[in-house]
């Protein structure tokens, strides 16, 4: 068997894995899912101009040269709520009461708030010199109504002072000015995000189709494993990689399907992978039993069982890991060690699990960048993943590798939030470099944005694009 490179393996990896079948989702089960489709806008959004805020709609042209001290005076012919449908066409010298978000009426052509008429900032106040109480009823009526109104018989014409010259368009939120009908809006392979559920909730969709959520069968091997809230006895452990690796599967949109563990013996571990065909998972992930030790049994069921197919790689921590086929079933060995299962599970489970549900190969894994604050050694030979803590300070994006790096320490993880890439050929990098990086938890995707501000607008000035972090 073959001692790969990190990308080798990761290559030969993602190569075997096959893309889940698609099923309709409900939005509200939906964040954190794949679209499996190409979603277009059926409408344009906002479906009709509307008003941008609570004021009154004019005619532009009423209001040129309107000042504080020589107002433009125009007729309140109504009102319209949002919700409404206001029923007359507004005609030159006329003014109509408008909420924010209510259909504009015909012949208007700006909005004109409050605070710029002598209505003033509290809506309709002691400077409105009409009959408050008729006007206030036929808001009522017309509400219930459903559409807007003019004055009734019964209500006095009013006037409204208009102190600034309005724009065509001024505080108007023009009809498809948001989304158009027919546009591109999310493409397949979309991990969604809650704005993106807005969105579709906003074009009215109720459910869309994602990639199948992947299960993961997680078995953790080793006779030395007890499960937490269990005694410990001499020469035991506890048992931590299964909570870690279900949470890690969890952030990777897949759902855990937790087989325990097995002691390091054949039959207990062939029975747990057996139960896991046949509750039908999409992936095995299993931790220990993959080195050279005398009892590490699951390459040797997995040799015997299905194909092995990569063991080892030039890797620290993690050298041991297995991966394979039970079946169809894609297998993927873990080492034992807790920090070394949670490297190798970020670097190869992550993207394994993303790859299937459909995210294109350069999502999977965006590289990040950002300026070391301190020196990295790697006498290793392998590709070294360091714990590291990254962060912004001023506009630059730097690593700090965390004070303990032993191979085998959980404690290194209190405080880190990323793994530093050292690589094989090199085994000095200076503080102030550039140096790879690859954000824990999830924290990827945000930080692989910023990074696709900064190159996909070159002409960028805002402080965003000053950013030290990059895709590269
Ligand atoms: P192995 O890969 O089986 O040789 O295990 C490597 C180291 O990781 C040993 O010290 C094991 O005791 C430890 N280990 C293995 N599995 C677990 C687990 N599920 N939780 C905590 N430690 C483990
Ligand atoms: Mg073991």
């Amino acid at each position: 068997m073959q001692y790969l490179s990190v990308d080798e393996a990761f290559n030969l990896i993602l190569a075997g894995l096959r893309p889940l079948t698609a099923e309709p989702v409900a939005l509200e089960a939906a964040p954190g899912r794949v679209l499996a489709e190409d979603v277009r806008s059926p409408l344009n959004i906002p479906p009709f101009a509307n008003s941008a805020m609570d004021g009154y709609a004019v005619r532009a042209v009423d209001t040129t040269g309107a000042a504080h001290d020589q107002p433009a005076r125009l007729r309140v012919v109504g009102e319209v709520a949002a919700g409404q449908v206001c029923p007359m066409v507004l005609e030159p010298g006329q003014a109509i009461r408008i909420m924010t978000g209510a259909m504009l009426p015909r012949g208007a052509d700006a909005v004109v708030r409050f605070e710029d008429t002598s209505e003033g900032l509290y809506g309709r106040g002691p400077t409105f010199s009409g009959s408050t109480t008729t006007f206030t009823t036929t808001i009522t009526a017309a509400a219930d109504s459903g559409t807007g109104t003019g004055p009734t018989a019964s209500t006095r014409p009013e006037e409204v002072r208009v102190y600034v010259p309005a724009k065509p368009g001024l505080n108007v939120r023009a009809e498809g000015e948001d989304i158009t009908a027919d546009r591109l809006v999310l493409e397949a392979g979309t991990r969604l995000t809650p704005g993106h559920l807005g969105l579709l909730a906003a074009m009215g969709f109720t459910t869309v189709k994602c990639a199948r959520r992947p299960r993961v069968a997680i078995l953790a091997t080793g006779s030395e494993l007890i499960e937490p809230g269990l005694p410990l006895s001499p020469g035991k452990i506890y048992n931590s990689n299964n909570p870690m690796l279900a949470a890690l599967v969890n952030s990777c949109g897949a759902e855990a399907v937790i087989l325990g563990a097995a002691g390091d013996d054949w039959e207990t571990i062939q029975g747990k992978l057996a139960e896991g065909l046949a509750q039908g998972v999409d992936l095995f992930l299993t931790s220990g039993g993959v080195s050279v030790g005398d009892y590490d049994l699951v390459k040797q069921v997995l040799q015997a069982e299905g194909r092995l197919e990569m063991w080892q790689v030039r890797m620290r921590p993690g050298k041991p890991l297995a991966f394979g086929h039970l079946g169809e079933v894609p297998l993927l060995g873990l080492p034992g060690n807790p920090l070394a299962a949670l490297v190798s599970f970020e670097l190869f489970g992550c993207p394994a699990l993303l790859k299937i549900q459909g995210l294109s190969l350069p999502q999977v894994r965006e590289p990040v960048e950002a300026v070391l604050a301190e020196p990295v050694s790697n006498h290793s030979g392998r590709r070294n993943f360091l714990r590291g803590k990254v962060g912004l300070q001023g506009p630059t994006l730097y690593v700090w590798p965390s004070v303990s790096q032993k191979a085998g320490q959980l404690a290194s993880l209190i405080e880190s939030n990323c793994l530093i890439v050292a690589h094989e050929e090199r085994s000095y990098y200076a503080p102030g470099e550039r140096i790879e990086i690859i954000p824990l938890y999830g924290l990827e995707t945000d930080l692989s944005n910023f990074g696709k501000i900064n190159k996909g607008d070159d002409h960028h000035h805002s402080p965003a694009s000053e950013l030290s972090l990059r895709a590269v």
